[in-house]
């Protein structure tokens, strides 16, 4: 039998307004632990929560951006838990009545728009950062002590929840990707998920391919790359194909993945689900967003990352269009193609070169990258890459580097070519075996011999000619 993952995503993201959810406490990294606090986030008795306007107009800016209908009434509860990272006993949270729901995302593929749904995105305050001392890996379990940091309690944190439409690891990759990128233009958070300013929970199941059954799902937590969300993810239906195949049942569990190990370790069951006893916050009046506000949110949206992959991918493919806009490239790409370079050049150059020599993106003058792009093949490969290293410094000019001329004389280069050939008598007969993908090996040699000087193009013609000759 085929089997097909079903998968939902929970995404938090921590919005970088200036001061925290309820309080006027700044938000932000790097403080002396517990030095960003008051008595409103510490939970002193008396103190009363005030509503962080900024955080509400973004958390409405987010929901139009995925398409949500933005509620004319949003409300505040209390979801009551105990725990040392919740100095209230409860956390405030938008819960039965959130302020985005019914959301859809366009992730674009090679075969047409997938529409994945966004049940809804709600505001909460983050709870307080807690770190375990001694043990391994960091866990609770058989940790010698906690110490809990309470600046980042009732940071604002948005909380996306997705609906089972997502069919593969890969795909929920991009989805991530595709939602961070348009997290960040819209400027409300930094969303890395090194910082924990991101953070994914995956729901995963499956099911026979094409039948439209929901079975247990398991919940994997504890990833922070997209990458490890796709591994766990793919680790996660592996494992419950084979629990399914067996003839037993996946149970629902919530699961850690370790990416060192690729394990997914099964957190222990609650006995129960959980009973949060979740009731209206007293001290908050409801969210009444006007029609004004959010019509005029909506005009402030810009063309986001989902259109502009669409729309530059038809100069482009697919792959390199969602590269460069999720890479927060596309802009600096039109720029040079509008500068004259060619298209695709432009953009590999772009997402290899430039990327890989960690270039400050916003520094580059697009017409002196686009006079590099159309030199690339005529200079010498070193002299290219040091031009490329150098795009960013304040007044940078071409001039130097275009003025220098790789070698493109065969007379000089056969000679080279001729001897990397007799050199590597193993690879020359995996290449006439049909390993044609050697040929960069040939002229990478080449380039080493010849200290980056040789014109790339007219390498790797004499070497084809001379293997296939
Ligand atoms: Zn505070």
């Amino acid at each position: 039998m085929t089997w097909e993952p079903v998968i939902g995503l929970e995404i938090h993201v921590q919005l970088k307004t200036q001061t925290k959810m309820f309080c006027r406490c700044p938000v932000g990294f790097g403080a002396g632990e517990n030095t960003q606090t008051c008595p409103v986030c510490l939970g002193l008795p008396g103190a009363l929560p005030v509503m962080n306007r900024r955080a509400i107009e973004w958390t409405i800016l987010l929901g139009l951006a995925l398409g949500c209908e933005i509620s004319e009434r949003a409300v505040f509860s209390r979801k009551n838990y105990f725990y040392p990272d919740l100095p209230k006993g409860y956390q405030i949270s938008q819960y039965d009545l959130p302020s985005c729901i019914n959301g859809i995302m366009l992730l674009p593929t090679a075969n047409g728009d997938r529409v994945i749904g966004i049940v809804r995105a709600h505001l909460e305050e983050d709870a307080a950062k807690t770190v375990h001392v001694g043990g391994h890996s960091g866990r609770i379990g058989g940790a010698d002590f906690s110490l809990v940091d309470y600046n980042r309690g009732g940071t604002p944190l948005v909380e996306i929840v997705t609906a089972p439409d997502i069919r593969s690891a890969d795909e929920a990759k991009r989805f991530l990707q595709l939602l961070r990128q348009t997290i960040v233009e819209l400027g409300i958070s930094d969303a890395e998920m090194e910082k924990g300013t991101l953070r994914v929970d995956a729901n995963v199941s499956v099911r026979p391919a094409g039948s439209d059954e929901l079975r247990t799902r398991t919940e994997i937590k504890n990833m922070n790359s997209f990458n490890f969300v796709a591994r766990g993810i793919e680790a996660e239906a592996e494992r419950q194909i084979g629990v399914w195949e067996s003839g037993e049942d996946v149970r629902q569990e919530t699961y850690d993945f370790d990416a060192a190990t690729g394990k997914l370790t099964a957190r222990r069951a609650k006995e129960e689900a959980d009973d949060y006893r979740y009731f209206p916050e007293p001290d908050l009046v409801p969210v009444e967003p006007l029609a004004d506000l959010v019509e005029r949110l909506r005009s402030e949206l810009p063309e986001l990352p989902a259109a502009r992959i669409r729309r530059i991918e038809t100069a482009l493919d697919l792959e390199r269009a969602m590269v460069l806009v999720t890479g927060g490239l596309d802009g600096l790409w039109e720029e040079t193609v509008a500068a004259g370079a060619d298209s695709v050049a432009a953009a590999n150059v772009i997402a290899n070169a430039v990327v890989g020599a960690g270039v400050d993106i916003g520094a580059v003058a697009p017409t002196e990258l686009a006079r590099l792009v159309e030199a690339r093949e005529r200079i010498p490969r070193a002299a290219f890459d040091e031009a490329i290293a150098n795009l960013g410094d304040v007044g940078f000019s071409a001039d130097s580097y275009l003025a220098q001329e790789a070698v493109s004389d065969t007379a000089e280069l056969e000679p080279i070519v001729d001897a990397v050939i007799e050199a590597n008598p193993g690879q020359v007969a995996a290449y006439r075996g049909g390993k044609e993908g050697l040929l960069g090996f040939f002229v990478g040699q080449v380039m080493k011999e010849t200290q980056g000087k040789a014109n790339a193009r007219v390498v790797s013609e004499l070497v084809r000619s001379k293997l296939t000759g």
